[in-house]
């Protein structure tokens, strides 16, 4: 190794290779000796597929090629080949990856050697996938509810904003219901929180499981849940709250015993302004409890209700 003081390189705090085309180790660092397990004596002219059996080196031969053929420095990226040798990383360091992620430099040292340099770029790589990790929570967050994983309202209502727009655009009707747990309060006052989240997360899925897949069902906050439904008239969705609520009241909670919906539901016609129509379903809804509870309300023009059953 007639290049460069070998000491300096057995300095370094990265892997430094030299090797001819065919892999033939030249020289291997004191950083490699350390993290490897494998000293420099092992290491001195042995074929470094030898030494990793278990590990294709073919993109490493064929960057090899290029930095030969183009006479220029040919790289090998930590995100994308993920290692040049593999380091299994020590449970000490609790990391993400299994093996070391390294970064890596070829360099033609002239026609026969090349140099092979080795950075390792986990710490790196686990700071980008924590923050890619946290961005997908966050913007999960933004959408879904936590208890019950079905949209939350801020979703809701953008998606209510797309459907506005698309009926007016299209002229054609769509309606929402909003629902409500009837006398909600006594389950968690009875039986505690615990027991009242399992009934909203059993209300959720009841409710997921009988509605088009086309439809929006979102928790619009509390024991209040809302649902769009595209392009349906408000006799359908009359039909469609009701049968809701006949589910809902016929299934088994468990210990928290019989739970009952009240439900509003009103009609998108067009130019309606969005606030209006929620507002239309909430009055619908109260107009249900006012009623007797366990009940559907559709809101007609001005404010006239019917009733179901
Ligand atoms: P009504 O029939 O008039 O709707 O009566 P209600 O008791 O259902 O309504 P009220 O508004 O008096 O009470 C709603 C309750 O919902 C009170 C609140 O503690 C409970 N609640 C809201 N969010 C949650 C939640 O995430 N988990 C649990 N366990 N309870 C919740
Ligand atoms: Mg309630
Ligand atoms: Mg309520």
């Amino acid at each position: 190794m007639s290049f460069v003081k070998t000491d300096i390189l057995d300095a370094l705090e990265n892997g430094v290779i030299i090797t001819d085309k065919d892999l033939n180790i030249l020289f291997w660092n004191r950083w490699l000796s350390v993290h490897t397990g494998i000293s420099q004596e092992k290491a001195h002219r042995q074929r470094l597929p030898k030494l990793f059996p278990d590990t294709s080196f073919s993109i490493l031969k064929r960057k090899i090629r290029i930095a030969f053929t183009l006479k220029t420095p040919s790289f090998m990226n930590a995100s994308v080949e993920k290692y040049v040798i593999p380091i299994k990383l020590n449970k000490i360091t609790k990391s993400i990856f299994r093996f070391m992620r390294q970064d890596s430099v070829i360099t033609p040292l002239d026609d026969t050697q090349v140099a092979v340099l080795i950075y390792d770029a986990t710490q790196l790589l686990e700071a980008n996938a924590v923050i890619e990790t946290q961005l997908k929570l966050e913007e999960k967050q933004a959408r879904i509810d936590g208890l019950t994983q079905c949209y939350n309202k801020t979703m809701f209502n953008k998606l209510l904003a797309i459907e506005i727009k698309k009926a007016n655009r299209h002229d054609y009707a769509f309606s929402m219901i909003i629902l409500d747990i009837d006398n909600f309060k006594s389950v968690n006052d009875t039986f505690g929180h615990l027991v009242g989240d399992y009934v909203l997360k059993q209300i959720a899925t009841i409710c997921s499981q009988n509605i088009r897949e086309s439809d929006v069902f979102a928790r619009w906050g509390g024991e209040e849940f809302c649902i769009l439904l595209p392009q349906a008239t408000l006799e359908n969705t009359i039909a469609v709250a009701d049968k809701l609520r006949r589910i809902v009241a016929a299934h088994n909670f468990g210990e928290a015993g019989p739970q009952q919906c009240s439900f509003g539901v009103a009609e998108y016609s067009k130019d309606n302004q969005q606030a209006n129509l929620v507002r239309q379903a909430d009055e619908a809804l109260y107009y249900a409890k006012h009623n007797g509870k366990n009940r559907v309300a559709a809101y007609l023009d001005n404010q006239k209700f019917i009733l179901s059953p």
